[in-house]
């Protein structure tokens, strides 16, 4: 078997054609859009992020800016920075690029982001909101996995459906969405012992570890989707998935790619989450 591409650039387009009518009709309403990003010090793979959000967003019509602080700023200047775009109503969406200083609370930071911009979806009650089944502003990489595999028709009912990774930004809201759609769900940590046993016997395997060629083909149930979150950037330079692309594609039905997978599907979701964030601030407005 050779799986079938899964290709985020592609999907990506599609989510971005689709929000062209809902942009159109809050911009005839005389309202565009905003998202900022509060960026601290200046790391190049910072400002690579920044850039392609930033890009993503002028595509589709959006406004972006970018609030910039330098790197020795203090946790009561970023704090102020925060609170002044919470309360600018040109701005619907607000993200902290990560990682912070040390020194500054990231968490602190990311609280205190007004939950209805809170396009990242980190704040508690937007995650608990999630854990209860009624989710408000989704964390944007999880939504783009389950974008992808909507996209490719996968079921998901009645699947087996393993996640590699428990963080709170991905492994956990994505469990959360997975079984919120029927799924049988196995999350997998640094601590479980045979991977392998867990990940052939998965429908659907999600891997967000963070470390390269993690899972390999032996390890793939035969026609299994696989969607690979992880980034890693290779002593090359060059960026690399969790997954062993060559050795997983023999095997798996679909399979994502790094680059080009998951990351394009990210960008994508933010900027869905700012427009939804957009429509529900001006509908509270007119209410
Ligand atoms: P994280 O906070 O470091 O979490 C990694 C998780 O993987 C942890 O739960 C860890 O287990 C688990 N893990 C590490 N090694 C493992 C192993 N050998 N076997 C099983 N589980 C293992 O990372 P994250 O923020 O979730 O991100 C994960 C990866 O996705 C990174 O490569 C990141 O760059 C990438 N990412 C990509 C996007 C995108 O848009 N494509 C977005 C976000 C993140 P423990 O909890 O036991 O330590």
């Amino acid at each position: 078997m050779t799986a079938s591409v899964l290709d985020g650039a592609a999907i990506a387009r599609q989510v971005f054609s689709g929000l062209e009518s809902r942009v159109a009709a809050l911009r005839a309403a005389g309202v565009r859009p905003g998202l900022a990003t509060v960026l601290v010090g200046d790391s190049p793979a910072s400002q690579v992020y920044v850039r392609n959000k930033q890009r993503a967003c002028e595509e589709v019509g959006l406004h972006a800016q970018v609030r910039e602080l330098p790197a020795d700023c203090s946790e009561s200047e970023l704090l102020a920075a925060v609170e002044a775009l919470n309360t600018n109503d040109a701005i619907h969406g607000i993200i902290v690029q990560l990682p912070l200083p040390r020194g500054i609370d990231s968490q602190r930071v990311l609280q205190s982001i007004a939950l209805e911009k809170d396009v990242d979806g980190f704040n508690w009650s937007n995650l608990g909101a999630l854990v209860d089944g009624h989710p408000r502003l989704v964390p944007c990489t999880p939504l783009g996995v389950m974008r992808m595999l909507d996209h490719a028709g996968i079921a998901l009912e009645g699947r087996h459906a393993v996640v590699i990774g428990r963080s709170s930004i991905v492994g956990k809201p994505l469990a959360l969405l997975l079984i919120a759609r029927g799924a049988t769900v196995t999350v997998c940590n640094s601590k479980t012992p045979d991977l392998a046993a867990y990940t052939r016997s998965a429908d659907v395997l999600v891997v967000a570890a963070g470390r390269p060629k993690l899972v390999t083909g032996d390890m793939v149930k035969p026609g299994a989707a696989v969607i690979d979150v992880g980034i890693n950037r290779m002593p090359d330079g060059k960026l690399a998935g969790d997954v062993d692309f060559e050795s997983a594609k023999a095997v798996a039905g679909w399979l994502s790619p790094v680059p080009g997978g998951v990351g394009r599907m990210t960008v994508a979701m933010l900027v869905a989450n700012t427009v939804l964030a957009a429509e529900r601030q001006s509908a509270a407005r007119c209410a």
